[in-house]
């Protein structure tokens, strides 16, 4: 099922000798001795918490959590919200029928990791569901105030696009080019943070304008429904040739991925289930100090908590929010500060007749305006066919517009917007779930992504140790991206504070 990459080999042989240890023994006879060890050594280190603190429970930080306490390590987790899985998170049931995801979608065939937790924890890999792309036949693009059907768009007197670009939806028609200028070797997933390639870091637009764009084309292709960033003078390119090099590792991977069935979020689960020591829900972390033989993690309730060391596994969104001491410095302290994440904020509706065989057009609409992405999703396993919900899902400045509004008028102008452009949708839907990603003190956006000059200055320093302050999350990871990224990062982490504890 894994990824046979020699570099991320690294990592598992470690794990590899761990496990060996463990099932010879050896490090289950080491652990008390090591423990007892410590207690003798010194009298203060008796007052410790855990080994380690973790903070965050999102994929990151259970993984961090399991690879540590199964290696004989004391630890605790730390997590601001009530729930685990962070920003894999499924819409209960209750809320929304066939239970949607709001965050982690996509589960990809070499997500070596991910796939690896669902089968030890005991949770089962379903079909993909898909969310924001319609099968085949069920979708309508809506563009300047008009109805297209996709076959009928490279031909339309609106499509100004160039020639190369005029089929196909338009938010995907640039990654054809993307992928033929891609400078980074296929089977290295390291290099797009290679120096070697720093040239690279740089806008989208430029590349575009380029290839005969003209900016309102700019517009519609990299600021209207984009699934990164905002615009594209404000995108690095280098990201996208990460992306494609990764999703080529993908596509070549033998591995069968698809969605966690009952829900993404049955993963972070059953992975905290798995956990025996302390998860602490509705902790947020204020502030994290290295002192000289440890640390201390202050939660917002005032009270502190103390461990040789500590795991930071948020998003650069909200650990700038956390007061740390020392206080990260030069190209660390500007990508904390500065590491932007992709805008994403979703409508959940209930159709209450089926508006399409009204009007005889595709359920599905991908829409230049407020309504965004305006998904029909099929997510009864048992009735493939039937529509259970439908999404709104907004991205790039629709979805920052939109968030910055009171929720009953956010809901009100989108219903208005989806209502006036289509009459068959006119009373056929009932409102029944808002969710942000934006304006959530916890995440501040979907996942991270790349501005120009970002990536060469200081991707390469975020994961910087600050004295017994570590770090892990998505935005840290090398290799993958997204949910696999996270997974790869808790284990990196946990394998850099194995070795520096003993
Ligand atoms: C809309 C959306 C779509 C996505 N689609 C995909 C996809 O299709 N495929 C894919 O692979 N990935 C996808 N992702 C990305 C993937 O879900 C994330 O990359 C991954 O889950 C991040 O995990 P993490 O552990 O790094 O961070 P998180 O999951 O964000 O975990 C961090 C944890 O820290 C907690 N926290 C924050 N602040 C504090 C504080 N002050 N004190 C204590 N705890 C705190 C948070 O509550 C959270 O639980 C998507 C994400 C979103 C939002």
């Amino acid at each position: 099922m894994g990824l046979k990459l020699e570099k991320e080999n690294k990592h598992i042989q470690q794990l590899d000798r761990r496990q060996m240890l463990k099932k010879s023994g050896l490090l289950l006879a080491a652990a008390p001795f090591y423990f007892g060890l410590k207690s003798c050594v010194s009298g203060a280190k008796k007052t410790l918490d855990a080994d380690v603190i973790i903070v965050g429970a999102g994929l990151a930080g259970l993984n961090a959590a399991l690879l540590l306490e199964q290696a004989g390590f004391k630890i605790k987790v730390v997590e601001a919200t009530d729930r685990l899985g962070g920003r894999v998170h499924t819409a209960k049931e209750s809320d929304v029928p066939g239970h949607p995801e709001l965050g982690g979608n996509g589960i990809g065939g070499g997500y070596a990791r991910v796939l690896d937790a669902a089968q030890k924890y005991g949770v089962s890999m379903g079909p993909m569901r898909p969310r924001t792309e319609a099968r085949k036949g069920e979708l309508i693009y809506r563009i300047k105030n008009n109805f297209i059907l996709p076959q009928d768009w490279p031909a339309h007197e609106l499509n100004t696009l160039p020639e190369g670009y005029r089929s196909g939806t338009p938010a995907y028609v640039t990654w054809r080019h993307f992928g033929k200028i891609n400078p980074l070797p296929k089977n290295d997933l390291a290099a797009w943070r290679d120096p070697k390639y720093r040239e690279w870091d740089k806008s989208v637009y430029g590349v575009l304008k380029k290839e005969g764009f003209s900016d309102d084309d700019i517009k519609l292709v990299m600021g209207t429904n984009s699934s990164y960033g905002v615009d594209a003078q404000n995108i690095s390119i280098m990201m996208y040739f990460q992306i494609l090099t990764w999703i080529g590792q993908q596509n070549a991977s033998t591995g069968k991925g698809g969605a966690i069935v009952g829900g993404n979020q049955r993963l972070p689960e059953a992975m905290g289930a798995a956990v025996n020591q302390d998860i602490m829900l509705n902790s947020p972390v204020k502030s994290i100090a290295s002192e000289a033989d440890a640390t201390t993690i202050t939660l917002d309730n005032g009270n502190s908590l103390r461990a040789s060391y500590c795991l930071v596994t948020l998003p650069a969104s909200a650990l700038r929010h956390i007061q740390m001491s020392p206080s990260p410095k030069g190209m660390q302290q500007k990508g904390i500060q500065n590491l932007d994440y992709t805008p994403v904020v979703q409508l959940h509706f209930i159709p209450r007749k089926k508006y399409w065989e009204e009007d005889g057009l595709p359920p599905s609409m991908w829409c230049d305006n407020l309504a965004g992405r305006f998904m029909a999703l099929k997510n009864d396993l048992r009735d493939p066919e039937r529509v259970t919900s439908c999404v709104a899902f907004l991205n790039s400045n629709v979805a920052l517009e939109i968030d910055k509004m009171k929720q009953a008028d956010a809901i009100a102008l989108v219903t208005k917007t989806l209502e006036e452009m289509r009459p068959s949708l006119k009373g056929a839907l009932d409102f029944v779930y808002y969710w942000t990603w934006v304006n959530n003190p916890y995440a501040g956006g979907a996942y991270a992504y790349w501005k120009p000059g970002e990536i060469s200055s200081f991707a390469n320093k975020l994961a910087d140790p600050i004295g017994r302050i570590h770090f892990a999350g998505e935005h840290t990871a090398v290799m993958n991206r997204g949910m696999e990224g996270a997974m790869e990062s808790g284990e990196r982490a946990a394998f850099d504070l194995m070795t520096l504890i003993g």
